[in-house]
């Protein structure tokens, strides 16, 4: 199977398991037990808690080890639920995750003020600089890059909007992370982040924080991550998250190349193809992602089963809400008709997708598009 769905999840990479099994055998005991046991698998967590705040640019104590960005990002707004006066508005970009809007809206119902995008997929700044002096909102949310589309938005922009207003920041970065430089992050008031998008264990994650604020958990039951986060550690999970994130780090250098490859397959995709449209064309992407419209031959389901059988695994966007038939919501925030979003492919690659791996994605393609045309005929 030719694998193109890395913003869903991605093969685990070696460096991940080998630090993943290295500690699950090493670090038999609890990192709170009192024993010289427990002390060690302590310090190897520590040592890696500061070794991914020396990537992002943040101080050790403000990271909080949690089971995903899921959490993560429920913790956030769960938070700022808690502390912020009941009638504060929330600011979030309305093409977030899943995991952002609805924990938002569930806190906030309808104090949550959607921030626009732009067709390109942008959030549109101007709109969020005259929210920011006019509303004074209690938390701005806007993500780093688009899980659906690859659209990078200007997070190191909002941030310093954010610090002259004196409004906490939130960003959302794990197709970010591992992809691009993670250096700047720490900049940002919260960043959530996981493992599993670039090589990493599925089931780890991490919530960037500021230490010295007041902080409501969402979880109880125990003293672990100062207070702020109850449950065991996962040792293993963690340092096989930093060890994934620092050997992509290592592979900044080549993002250009794995960019051409990208490139190529588009251009040739849009020669051979008709009518297919890339979203987000004008704008600076994710180089691993492609969100491509096709033509109005079938509904995007019957794509990814065609593909499927000719060995190629796509999404139709995120994979929260593929399996339902609902078009993507980043795609209707970008101004695209229910009918158009249906017909949107996601294809993502990973560092170690090669040449003939977009080639036999083009192929797939070719292919599906001409028995479909011959099932439905345009
Ligand atoms: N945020 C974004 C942008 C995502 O793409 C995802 C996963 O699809 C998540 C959050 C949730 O991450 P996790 O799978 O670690 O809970």
């Amino acid at each position: 199977m030719t694998y193109f769905d890395h913003n869903a999840t991605a093969p685990l990479h070696p460096a991940a398991r080998q630090a993943w099994l290295a500690a699950a055998e090493k670090f038999i005991a609890n990192p709170s037990s009192p024993h010289r046991l427990g002390s060690r698998a302590d310090a190897a967590l520590e040592e890696a808690r500061s070794r991914l705040a020396t990537m992002l640019g943040c101080q050790p104590h403000e990271i909080v080890w949690t089971s995903g960005a899921t959490e993560a990002n429920n913790q956030v707004l769960h938070h700022f639920a808690s502390v912020l006066p009941s009638e504060a508005t929330v600011c979030i970009s309305a093409i977030e995750h899943p995991s952002v809007i609805e924990s938002a809206a569930h806190y906030f119902g309808p104090r949550v003020r959607l921030i626009p995008v732009g067709r390109d997929g942008v959030v549109d700044l101007p709109w969020l600089a005259a929210e920011l002096e006019q509303r004074r909102p209690g938390l701005v949310a806007v993500m780093a890059a688009n899980n659906v589309t690859g659209v990078l938005q200007p997070w190191e922009q909002i941030a310093q909007m954010c610090r002259r207003r004196e409004v906490p920041y939130f960003c959302d970065a794990v197709q970010w992370l591992g992809r691009e430089s993670a250096a700047g992050l720490g900049a940002c008031d919260y960043v959530s982040g996981c493992a599993h998008k670039v090589g990493g264990p599925r089931g780890a994650g991490f919530l960037k924080c500021p230490a010295k604020r007041e902080f409501k958990p969402l979880l109880f039951g125990g003293p672990q991550e100062e207070g702020r986060r109850a449950g065991t550690e996962n040792v293993a999970g963690m340092l096989a998250l930093v060890a994934t994130l620092e050997a992509r780090q290592g592979l900044l250098g080549e993002q250009e190349s794995r960019r051409e490859l990208r490139d190529r397959f588009i251009e040739r995709l849009l020669v051979e193809l008709p009518g297919v449209e890339i979203v987000g064309a004008s704008q600076r992407r994710l180089w691993n992602t492609v969100a491509a419209m096709f033509p109005a031959v079938d509904c995007r389901q019957r794509w990814v089963v065609k593909l499927d059988k000719l060995g190629v695994a796509v999404s139709t966007g995120s994979a929260c809400s593929s399996g339902k038939e609902e078009p993507s919501p980043v795609l209707l925030a970008m101004g695209r008709t229910p009918g158009e979003a249906g017909r949107v492919l996601r294809m993502s690659s990973g560092w170690e997708t090669e040449a003939k791996d977009w080639e036999t994605l083009l192929s797939a393609i070719k292919l599906a598009a001409s028995e479909l045309r011959q099932a439905v005929p345009a």
